[in-house]
């Protein structure tokens, strides 16, 4: 398994689930691209993504921790997209 492919779809499942719960924010095809965009950036940032392998075998253990750290990124990058849409 490779890590980005796995926060991609780490990013996407809880994304999907914020925004089924929090339908005050926008989630047009649009928005929904950019939020995970800068989403998936500030995760990377968060868990400084240089090595992929090493880092994933530290993380792996972790989904749970994962999937908080990627919500609190999608609140933000949400937060950020709501204040400056480009749909
Ligand atoms: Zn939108």
């Amino acid at each position: 398994m490779n890590f980005k492919n796995y926060m991609e779809d780490v990013v996407l499942e809880v994304y999907k689930e914020f925004i089924s719960k929090n339908p005050q924010y926008c989630g047009c095809e649009r928005c929904s691209a950019d939020t995970m965009v800068i989403a998936l950036k500030k995760l990377k940032g968060l868990y400084a993504v240089s090595q992929e392998g090493e880092i994933f075998t530290k993380v792996s253990c972790e989904d749970r921790q994962i999937r908080a750290d990627a919500l609190i990124v999608i609140i933000e990058a949400a937060t950020m997209v709501s204040q400056n849409p480009n749909h």
